[in-house]
């Protein structure tokens, strides 16, 4: 009886353990394919006034860039369903978010 109570609760700590060990082993998967950087004074200082305030002035500056980029080459729905597809690269949110 007691011997069986050991072995299962073996069986159950080995189980855990074995499951702790393949999360631990994909995190460090996902870790790896991560790349974190350093992010320069240009970045930050975009970063913080532009995408994290709620004014969004480097929002509305990569839609007029965008839409100086597609004029004459797109109808004016064209160019404003592309503006709206688009995402920031600094905070990923829709360029049209300001
Ligand atoms: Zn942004």
């Amino acid at each position: 009886m007691e011997r069986g109570i050991t072995r299962r609760g073996l069986l159950s700590t080995t189980v855990l353990a074995g499951a702790g060990a393949i999360a631990a082993a994909s995190a460090a998967r996902s870790a790896r394919a991560l790349s974190l950087q350093p992010m320069d004074a240009q970045s930050r200082s975009l970063y913080l006034a532009a995408c994290s305030s709620r004014d969004g002035a480097y929002h509305r500056e990569l839609v007029a860039e965008a839409r100086k980029e597609l004029a004459g080459r797109a109808s004016d729905a064209q160019i404003e369903a592309a503006i709206v597809r688009m995402t920031c690269p600094i905070c990923g949110c829709p360029i049209t978010t300001f």
